[in-house]
């Protein structure tokens, strides 16, 4: 056997910034919980370099990418077939490397959806659910969410008219609309998922004291060493639950492993991993 067979399989992570990423570790211990030989590493890419530095990684036998903030689009058109769910979210945050072309799917919405649905048992149909932001993680996890037929789910955004053009979007999978914060004053909902990037500069969007239903949960895509902002709100207005993203980040990591290696790794071990280490954002 040649020393190019015994390589391990090449995967890894661009963005910009990537010092940050977790992915490099959860991929580690994905691989030696399944017995899978291979390497995963985060490349650092600058803004407008990365079908270059894709191509690069591709022609040196890279078998795949997870991609991350602000390249999720430009995935999205480097790629030659996109899945139903990331041609409809306009993101890829996952290309699968393959003899007949590259593959592009996004896997940011099943995995909120499993963290939230198998992880923490709390089923999305027939909830009023409120999305706060229209950014690229909004448009990824919208699918996902509307397919678990919520009883109306909301989209609201500093920015108005993207929370409006977003809905208007996905308004064929579910009853979906979308409006600014001030218009959330006299309504409820029983979720509210923050996917803004508010928390950045620890602030939360302006939202009415009353919007939590009694029993209502939230859910922050961000993660951090302590409760994020919007974590902390959540608390502060009676939530059941106030979550935030490390359950999404090893779901939506654990959904591109099985896409690359057809085997799906045991994410339980590996949240609870994450959250001793105390992830950073
Ligand atoms: P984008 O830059 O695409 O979008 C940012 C969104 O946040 C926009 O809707 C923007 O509104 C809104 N926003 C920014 N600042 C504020 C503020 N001060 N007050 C109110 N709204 C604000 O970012 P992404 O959508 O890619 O990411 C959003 C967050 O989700 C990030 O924190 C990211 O880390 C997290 N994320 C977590 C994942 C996980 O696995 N846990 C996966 C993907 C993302 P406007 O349109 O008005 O500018």
């Amino acid at each position: 056997m040649s020393l190019t067979e015994l390589k391990p399989d090449q995967y890894a992570v661009m963005g910009h910034p990537i010092a940050h990423s977790q992915s490099p570790r959860i991929h580690a211990l994905f691989a030696a919980q399944t017995h899978q030989s291979l390497e995963y590493q985060a490349i650092l890419v600058e803004p407008g370099g990365f079908a270059a530095a894709a191509q690069t990684f591709r022609a040196s036998g890279g078998k795949g990418l997870n991609v991350t903030i602000p390249f999720k689009q430009d995935a999205w058109v480097y790629a030659d077939l996109l899945s139903a769910r990331a041609e409809r979210a306009g993101a890829v945050n996952t290309l699968i490397f393959e003899t007949g072309g590259i593959r592009g799917d996004n896997t940011d919405g099943v995995g909120l959806v499993r963290d939230l649905t198998v992880n923490h048992r709390y089923p999305l149909a027939e909830k009023r659910i409120l999305l706060l932001g229209a950014g690229g993680a909004a448009r990824g996890v919208l699918p996902s969410l509307l397919a678990e037929r919520p009883a109306q789910l909301v989209i609201a955004n500093r920015t108005a008219e993207k929370a409006l053009g977003l809905a208007l979007r996905f308004n064929d999978l579910g009853r979906v609309s979308g409006c600014g914060f001030a218009e959330l004053a006299e309504r409820q909902f029983d979720l509210i998922i923050n996917a803004t990037s508010a928390g950045l500069g620890d602030a939360v969007p302006p939202l009415p004291d009353a919007v939590l239903a009694v029993e209502g949960w939230c859910y922050d895509l961000m993660y951090g060493r302590e409760p994020t902002a919007f974590v902390r709100w959540g608390r502060e207005h009676g939530a059941v639950q106030s979550l935030d993203g490390v359950g999404m980040l090893v779901e939506q990591a654990a959904e591109s492993f099985r896409l690359w290696r057809g085997v799906s790794p045991e994410t339980k071990p590996v949240i609870a991993v994450l959250r001793e280490g105390c992830v950073t954002p």
